[in-house]
C-alpha cells in the first residue's frame, strides 16, 4: 500500500501518519521531518533549506525528491509508504511517479484532509512535539495526559518549530493553494482521490482513513 496524505499545514498529516505507522506498520516519509533533520545535522541540504523553511517557502523540487528517492530505496517491498508533505508541486508529483515505478510500486490512495482554513493558524501556533520521540501534541486539542510529560516516552523535553508562527503559516498556506492544490486534479483523473473531514476529532479522522484503506 502506498498512499499520499494531502492537506494544508496543520491539516493533521503528521498526526494521522503516526497513527497509520502504529496501526498498520507502514512507514512515514515526511520531507518536512527529513529536512529538519538535515538542518539540525548541518548537512549541505540542511544549509540550503534552513532559510527557505524559516520563510515558509518551498525547498527545491530536486532536493526533496532526492530525499524521497533515497528513503524509498532503503525500504523493503512489503512495507507500505505514507507520503506526508510530499509531493507539493507538479514537478514533485511527476518525480514521485517515476520513483515509485522504479521501485515496482504504485499509488493506491491520495487522501485529502479537508480543513477549515480559519482553524489552521490555531492548530499550528498550538503545535508542539516531544524532542525525544517526536510525538505530536496541541496546547488545547491534544495535550499530554499528564501536563509536561510525553505520553509516549515520559520525556519533558518539548519543542516548538521555528516556522510555526502566524506570519510564516500564512506564507505556507499561500504556497499550498498556489502550488500544491493544483496537483489534485491529476490524481482525480486517475480515480484515486478520497476526501476526509479533517475537522473531526483525531480518532474520527483515523477511522475515516482506515475505511478508505480497507475499500
Ligand atoms: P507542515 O506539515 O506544517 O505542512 P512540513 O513539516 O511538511 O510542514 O514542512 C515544513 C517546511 O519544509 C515547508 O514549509 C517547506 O519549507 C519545507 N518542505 C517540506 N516538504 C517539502 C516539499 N515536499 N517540497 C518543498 N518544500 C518542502
Ligand atoms: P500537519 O502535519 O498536516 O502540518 P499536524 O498533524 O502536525 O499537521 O497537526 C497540527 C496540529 O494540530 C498539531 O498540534 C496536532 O496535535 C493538532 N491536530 C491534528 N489533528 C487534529 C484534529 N483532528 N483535531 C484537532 N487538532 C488536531
Ligand atoms: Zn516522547
Amino acid at each position: 500500500m502506498n498512499i499520499i496524505l494531502l492537506g494544508p499545514p496543520g491539516a493533521g498529516k503528521g498526526t494521522q501518519s503516526a497513527g497509520l505507522v502504529e496501526r498498520h506498520g507502514m512507514r512515514q516519509l515526511s520531507t518536512g521531518d527529513m529536512l529538519r533533520a538535515a538542518v539540525k545535522a548541518g548537512t549541505p541540504v540542511g544549509l540550503k533549506a534552513k532559510a527557505v523553511m524559516e520563510r515558509g517557502e518551498l525547498v527545491s523540487d530536486e532536493i526533496v525528491s532526492a530525499l524521497i528517492d533515497d528513503e524509498l530505496a532503503s525500504m523493503g517491498p512489503e512495507t507500505g509508504a505514507i507520503f506526508d508533505g510530499y509531493p507539493r508541486t507538479a514537478a514533485q508529483a511527476d518525480a514521485l511517479d517515476a520513483i515509485l515505478a522504479k521501485n515496482g510500486r504504485a499509488l493506491d490512495h491520495v487522501i485529502e484532509l479537508e480543513v477549515n482554513e480559519d482553524a489552521l493558524v490555531e492548530r499550528i501556533t498550538g503545535r508542539f512535539s516531544c524532542g525525544n520521540c517526536g510525538a505530536l501534541y496541541h496546547d488545547t486539542a491534544n495535550p499530554p495526559s499528564e501536563p509536561g510529560k510525553c505520553d509516549a516516552c515520559g520525556s519533558s523535553d518539548f519543542r516548538r518549530r521555528p516556522d510555526d508562527n502566524e506570519e510564516t503559516v500564512r506564507t505556507r498556506m499561500a504556497e499550498y493553494r498556489a502550488k500544491t492544490a493544483p496537483i489534485l486534479p491529476g490524481y482525480e483523473a486517475r480515480g484515486i482521490v478520497s476526501r476526509v473531514d479533517g475537522m473531526g476529532a483525531i480518532d474520527a479522522v483515523a477511522n475515516a482513513i482506515d475505511g478508505i484503506l480497507a475499500s
